[in-house]
């Protein structure tokens, strides 16, 4: 579905990628775990084109989208990203906030758009909330209206940045279960995080990062039982 070839971003003289090659399958749960600075974050928002790889491809259903002529809006519909900080418009109630993306492409009417937004709150456990404002939700409440909202784009690919990384400890794990349900529903998906149980327990392919390389990637329980690099196995160690 989406491939990247020798992938390398710098900001100015810092190299923050280093020829990162990856391939997303449809269906596919990837991990990317790794230290601080590593290049996580990066590595997502070159893929759906927050930023401008100096160099590579990537690949999305056979056409090349980092060159001027691709159009960007495509991917940014079909790829969602949902971020550390959950972003909501303070100013409109959960249920706009899930409808103002569709709504602005035209994706249905108002009566279809609202029913569907209603539908998401209720897969994410907060139908109740639709007329609350997110200031007044707990930050996991706020992450599942975040994830509700990229769900209403209907994406075909997400991409999570350490999506519980913000919330309190008591909080991860209802966020955790969405995107496990996500999972198993078969949405595609790369989610970085620092949640060794969900990578190993719910991904299908886990990616370790350090220094902009991928140092070491294949099935998440086969590296967590027997990292092959030393410095997974450092890595492991000092977070396990
Ligand atoms: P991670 O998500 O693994 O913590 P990041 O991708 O955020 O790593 O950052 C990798 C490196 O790139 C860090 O050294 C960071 O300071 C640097 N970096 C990230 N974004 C920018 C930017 N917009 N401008 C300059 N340096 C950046
Ligand atoms: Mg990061």
């Amino acid at each position: 579905m989406l491939t990247v070839k020798n992938l390398s971003k710098s900001f100015g003289e810092l190299e923050v990628l280093k020829d990162i090659n990856m391939e997303i399958k449809e269906g596919e749960v990837i991990s990317v775990i790794g230290p601080s600075g590593s290049g996580k974050s990066t590595f997502l928002r070159c893929i759906n084109l927050l930023e401008t790889p100096n160099s590579g491809t990537i690949t999305y259903e056979g056409q090349v989208v980092n060159e001027p002529a691709y159009d960007k809006r495509k991917l940014h519909q079909e790829v969602g990203m949902v971020f550390q900080k959950f972003n909501l418009f303070p100013h409109k109630t959960v249920l706009e906030n899930i409808m103002l993306a569709p709504t602005k492409l035209k994706r249905g009417t108002k009566e279809e758009l609202k029913a569907q937004a209603l539908e998401l709150l209720d897969k994410v456990g907060l139908k109740s909330k639709a007329d609350e404002f997110p200031g007044n939700l707990s930050g996991g409440q706020q992450q599942r209206v975040a994830i509700a909202r990229a769900l209403a784009m209907k994406p075909r690919v997400l991409l999570f940045d350490e999506p519980t990384s913000a919330l309190d400890p008591e909080l991860v794990g209802e966020v955790l279960k969405v995107m496990q349900d996500l999972a198993e529903e078969g949405m595609t998906m790369v989610v970085v995080t620092h949640e060794m149980g969900f990578a190993r327990e719910v991904s299908n392919h886990l990616i370790f990062m350090e220094g902009g390389y991928i140092v070491e990637e294949g099935d998440p329980k086969e590296i967590f039982a027997n990292p092959k690099n030393a410095r997974t196995k450092k890595f492991l160690s000092s977070v396990l």
